[in-house]
C-alpha cells in the first residue's frame, strides 16, 4: 500500500481514540494486554467465531472482536476498520494466514515497515541483508554430493520448520529428500540456540544509541521443537534413525532464558548492524525483530535467520523479562509497541512507524 495513502488514512484519525488491532492469534493476547495497559481499546480479527478460550483471559482478552469469513478478506473490511481508527499489529500468524501479497496491499495504517518482508522471506535478499551487516550466517551447501559434515535441508515456505531433516551424509540425504519440493541446504551449527528480541525504535533516544533511533533488547527465548528436543528420552538419534525414527522441527511452544552477561555486548553489536544496515537497503527495520542464533563452542554466533516483526518467543514474558525489567518493571514487547504507538501519537511523529 502506498505510503501516501496510509498516511492520508491517519491525517482522519482521531489521535486520542486510536485502537490496536491484530489477528487473534500468535502473540495477541501478549499484544492486547499491552495495549491495555497503556490505555488503549483493543480489537481483536477473528475467523469465523469469536474464539472462546478469551474469556478464559480477562485482560489479554481484546475490548472487541472483529470476525470475518477468511483473513484473506480483511482489506474488503478496511473501511468499517478505518472508522474504528485501527492500527495493525502484524505478528508472524498474521501475515502466513493473510499471505505476503494481501498483507502488502492492506488499506489500514500497519505498525512496522511492510518493505521488510521481500528482505526477510527472499533468502537471496535475507544474505545480502544479514551478510551486509556483518553477521555470519551458516554456510550453504550447493551441492548435496559435497556434503561432508552435519546438514539441515529446508523446503522453501515450509512454516515452522515442518519437514525440515538433518542429514551427515549424502546417502542420508538422497534417502530422506523430497525432490518434488524446492528445497536449500545449510551447514547444521552445533551450539545452543538463542532467538534474540530486540525492539529498534526510530524516534526515541532512550537506550542504545544507532545513527538514528536507539536499540532495546526486550528478551530472548529458546524454542521448543518436536520432536528433536525431546526424542532422546527414547534414545540416541542415530539409534532411532536406524530404525527409520527421523526428528523433526516442528515449533510447539517457547523456554525463557537468558545469556552470559559477555556475550551482551555482541549480542547489541549485531542487532545495531542489522539495523544500520535496513535503514540503508529499505529505510529500517521499525519496531520488534528477532535474530534466530546459533552460538558455537568458540562462542561465535552464527545467525540463521531473521524475523522483523514481533516474534511468539516473547510470550513468555507478558509480566517483562529478566532483560526489560532493566528497563522498565512489567514491560513485554507487546506493551513495547503500544508505548511507541503512544509516543508517537502525542508527538506527531506516527508516519515514522506506521506503512
Ligand atoms: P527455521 O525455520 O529456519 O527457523 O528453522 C527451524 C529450526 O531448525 C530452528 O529453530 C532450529 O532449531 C533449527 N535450525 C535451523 N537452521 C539451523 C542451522 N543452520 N543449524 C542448526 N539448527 C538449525
Amino acid at each position: 500500500m502506498p505510503k501516501v495513502k496510509i498516511d492520508d488514512i491517519l491525517a482522519n484519525y482521531d489521535k486520542n481514540k486510536l485502537v490496536i488491532a491484530t489477528v487473534c492469534s500468535h502473540s495477541s493476547l501478549q499484544i492486547f494486554n499491552g495495549a491495555r495497559k497503556e490505555g488503549f481499546k483493543t480489537l481483536g480479527i477473528s475467523v469465523g467465531e469469536v474464539k472462546k478460550f478469551y474469556d478464559a483471559f480477562p485482560l489479554g482478552k481484546p475490548d472487541e472482536f472483529f470476525v470475518v469469513d477468511n483473513y484473506k478478506d480483511i482489506n474488503k473490511y478496511s473501511d468499517e476498520l478505518i472508522e474504528k481508527n485501527v492500527i495493525v499489529i502484524p505478528h508472524g500468524s498474521f501475515v502466513e494466514y493473510l499471505g505476503a501479497e494481501n498483507f502488502m496491499k492492506l488499506n489500514l495504517p500497519t505498525f512496522g515497515n511492510r518493505k521488510v518482508l521481500m528482505w526477510e522471506s527472499d533468502r537471496k535478499m535475507e544474505k545480502q541483508w544479514l551478510e551486509g551487516a556483518g553477521l555470519t550466517m551458516p554456510k550453504q551447501i550447493k551441492d548435496p554430493k559435497k556434503i561432508d559434515k552435519p546438514v539441515i535441508v529446508k523446503y522453501h515456505g515450509a512454516k515452522g520448520g515442518k519437514g525440515f531433516f538433518v542429514a551427515k551424509t549424502y546417502e542420508e540425504f538422497k534417502k530422506r529428500v523430497d525432490r518434488s519440493k524446492p528445497y536449500f541446504i545449510q551447514e547444521f551449527v552445533m551450539g545452543t540456540r538463542y532467538y534474540l528480541h530486540y525492539f529498534y525504535s526510530p524516534i526515541q533516544n532512550n537506550a542504545y544509541k544507532l545513527s538514528k533511533g536507539s536499540l532495546q533488547l526486550l528478551s530472548m527465548d529458546r524454542r521448543d521443537e518436536t520432536t528433536i528436543d525431546e526424542v532422546q528420552r527414547l534414545g540416541s538419534i542415530a539409534e532411532l534413525e536406524e530404525i527409520g525414527i527421523h526428528p523433526t522441527f516442528v515449533v510447539t511452544g517457547n523456554i525463557p532464558i537468558v545469556m552470559r552477561e559477555s556475550l551482551l555486548p555482541k549480542v547489541f553489536e549485531m542487532g545495531a548492524n542489522v539495523v544500520e544496515k535496513s535503514l540503508k537497503l529499505f529505510g529500517g527495520v521499525i519496531g520488534p525483530f528477532c535474530l534466530e542464533t546459533v552460538v558455537t563452542e568458540d562462542l561465535e554466533f552464527k545467525v540463521f535467520e531473521v524475523s522483523a516483526r514481533i516474534v511468539a518467543g516473547t510470550n513468555p514474558y507478558i509480566s517483562g523479562s529478566p532483560y526489560s525489567e532493566m528497563i522498565q518493571p512489567d514491560l513485554s514487547t507487546g506493551r513495547r509497541i503500544a508505548q511507541e504507538i503512544k509516543y508517537a501519537a502525542k508527538h506527531k511523529l506516527l508516519r515514522e512507524i506506521l506503512t
